[in-house]
């Protein structure tokens, strides 16, 4: 099948049209400052050149049908007409407690996405207006959701609550969601196929490190403990995240600095994390490049970063007792050999050894990282969010 994904922002809008029988990405492309001065519109056909171009588009269905007209023009296209197109698949951030799987979307879905809203004020009007635009163009094919927190929606209320009180959860949904629940999915089951286990034998940390991080216990497939919170803000050290600090951290810096705690809650998104530590950058090869300099800060900050992985992946191995396998995927994970030697310094008392020559060869492509016959199995598994989205929507639209 043909699935066209859409991941929309409130000014941008990401595409990839996903041949689902092959695994192959007919063309992908990107909409820029929506609704802004300079949009702009990137296009690319399957392994061709990247194109570029600066396109009026003052709302996002301006920008859907920049998306339809590149797919389906006989010169650029892939498609002769949207009729080839099988089904559109959007990335949707927050479910709630409502959508634990995807969904086909109709006006009762679209209601209750918003409903759901103050949970992703930020995210989910956006993934609305994106999911309204597409269908106004595209009625006749069905649109899927597939949401980021669905996969983490079998945690047990012993995970997902927070020792606060209980009315919060009952009155505001107050909860643990978590986050990337397509690339925690996708990963693990690349894992068991890797393995050539039955994931429902296998118990699997996730460690999905990239500007956003997370990372989850995966057992018998399911998702039992994930560290990304009501909000994306919780966990491990991210980009420009600060992940898990003592909330009291936060009236105490409002009182000193003279500002509201939504201020520092901004602050804790967007300036903190290794951006914050080491104000050199929110990219890792950056702060890499500054450790090896002599930063001593960027130093203790890749540290503190492991180290936060590392107490992750114990308290997951302990909450499932026991792990065959961890993975590591997302920029950081995917590439960054580095970062996952410092880790997996921590991981010996589990019984696994990294085989430095497989780690250091390990570079954005599936491999095995740990020496034979140790357990857990250490992996690199690129994550393909887009894929899974895909695979997810067929799944959803061959049902009905
Ligand atoms: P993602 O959010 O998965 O796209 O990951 C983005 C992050 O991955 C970037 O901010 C970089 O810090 C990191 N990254 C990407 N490529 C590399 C690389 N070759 N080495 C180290 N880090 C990388």
């Amino acid at each position: 099948m043909k699935v066209l994904v859409i991941n929309c922002g409130s000014s941008s809008l990401k595409f990839q049209l996903i041949d689902t029988a092959e695994n192959s990405v007919l063309a992908k492309g990107l909409c820029e400052r929506i609704g802004i001065d300079g949009s702009n519109f990137e296009y690319r056909k399957g392994d061709g050149e990247k194109t570029s171009a600066l396109k009026e588009m003052k709302d996002h269905k301006d920008a859907v049908a920049l998306v339809i007209a590149a797919l389906t023009d006989p010169e650029t296209g892939v498609v002769s007409s949207l009729k080839e197109i099988d089904a559109v698949g959007h990335r949707t951030v927050h479910g709630g407690e409502k959508f634990k799987q995807a969904v086909r979307i109709d006006e009762d879905v679209i209601a209750a996405i918003e409903e759901v809203s103050d949970l992703a004020p930020l995210h989910n009007p956006a993934c609305i207006i994106g999911i309204r635009a597409c269908m106004d163009l595209m009625p006749d094919l069905p649109h899927v959701a597939v949401f980021d927190t669905a996969f983490h929606q079998t945690m047990k209320p012993e995970a997902y609550l927070y020792a606060i009180p209980y009315e919060y959860y009952e009155k505001y949904k107050v909860r643990r969601y978590g986050f990337h629940g397509t690339s925690h999915a996708y990963v693990s089951s690349r894992a068991a196929d890797m393995l050539k286990k039955d994931i429902k034998d296998l118990k699997i940390i996730v460690c999905h490190l990239g500007n956003g991080a997370s990372i989850s216990a995966v057992q018998g497939g399911q998702c039992v403990d994930t560290s990304m919170g009501l909000t994306p803000l919780e966990g491990l050290i991210m980009g420009t995240r600060s992940g898990d600090i003592d909330p009291a951290v936060i009236p105490f810096i409002a009182g000193k600095e003279g500002i509201s705690c939504d201020a520092v809650v901004d602050i804790l998104n967007k300036k903190s994390g290794v951006l914050g530590l080491t104000g050199v950058s929110s990219d890792f090869r950056d702060i890499v490049k500054a450790a090896e300099g002599g930063s001593e800060i960027s130093e203790i900050t890749l540290r503190a970063y492991s180290l936060r992985v590392a107490k992750y992946i114990g308290a997951y191995a302990a909450a499932m007792n026991g792990v065959d396998a961890i993975a590591f995927t997302a920029g950081v994970g995917e590439n960054d050999a580095g970062i996952r030697g410092r880790i997996c310094q921590y991981l010996g008392f589990l019984g696994t050894e990294l085989d430095e020559e497989r780690n250091k060869e390990a570079r954005g492509r599936e491999a095995v990282i740990s020496k034979d016959g140790g357990k857990p199995v250490l992996m690199v598994i690129p994550t393909n969010e887009e894929l899974s989205i895909a695979m997810q929507t067929v799944e959803i639209v061959g049902r009905a």
